[in-house]
């Protein structure tokens, strides 16, 4: 998932950064509110994670700018330790959730990670399509209970049009999920990696789930629980 992080302390913002670049996320870190809604206007992002303790314009000001933009990702605030005020706040100006200052990245990941699922409506930590389920925790794929070896770049293409399923998705939008930069990004690219993964989906299904909509983007036809 392309997210987007809003941190003024370095090492904090390194550290993020990197543990959820770990975990198969692409993110735009940046340092003040003012970059965010740069990135924002600029950018497709899945979620936020917005610190309220900001220079400049606060992380409170940004997520009230943000939803009256009509962005409407899940945001995750992080607040300073018994600073309740700010957590009111926050999720009166549309925050979703939050995490408290100084935080375990465990802690911080499962919120986020129930977030991502809840905007897509899942609630479990699985998504299925018959016979292919993705374990989100895992990030593995399996047909039948068997293992589908899967690339990193696969699995993030197939997740993401799961997750989005019956909706058609832009290449450009795969794209973000894949690159944090605008120069990496090459059409061609993604659609050599869907071509791929469709090869080893359709290998192992009865169906084809991956459908090319000419122009547009590609759609995943399957319902997905
Ligand atoms: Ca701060």
């Amino acid at each position: 998932m392309k997210l987007l992080v809003v941190e003024d302390e370095a090492l904090l913002r390194h550290h993020l950064s990197s543990r959820l670049s770990e975990q198969g996320h692409v993110v735009d870190a940046v340092a003040s509110a003012e970059e965010a809604l740069y990135r924002a206007a600029e950018y497709n992002h899945d979620l936020a994670v917005v610190d309220l303790g900001l220079p400049g314009m606060s992380g409170l000001d940004l997520i009230r700018q943000l939803r009256s933009l009509d962005k409407r990702f899940p945001i995750l605030i992080l607040t300073a330790r018994g600073n309740w005020q700010d957590k009111v706040e926050g999720l009166a100006a549309g925050a979703d959730d939050y995490v408290v200052k100084p935080f375990q990245f465990e802690e911080l990941e499962a919120r986020l990670n129930a977030l991502l699922r809840r905007a897509c409506g899942f609630t479990q930590a699985s998504i299925s399509a018959g016979a292919l389920v993705l374990d989100l925790n895992r990030k593995h794929a399996s047909v039948d209970g068997q293992p589908l070896p899967l690339t990193a770049f696969e699995y993030r293409i197939l997740e993401y049009l799961m997750r989005h399923q019956q909706q058609v998705v832009a290449k450009e939008r795969l794209s973000e999920q894949l690159y944090p930069d605008d120069e990496d990004r090459d059409p061609n690219v993604i659609e050599v990696l869907v071509g791929r993964l469709r090869r080893k989906l359709e290998a192992q299904l009865d169906y084809k789930p991956i459908e090319t909509v000419r122009g547009q983007g590609y759609l995943f036809t399957e319902r997905c629980r």
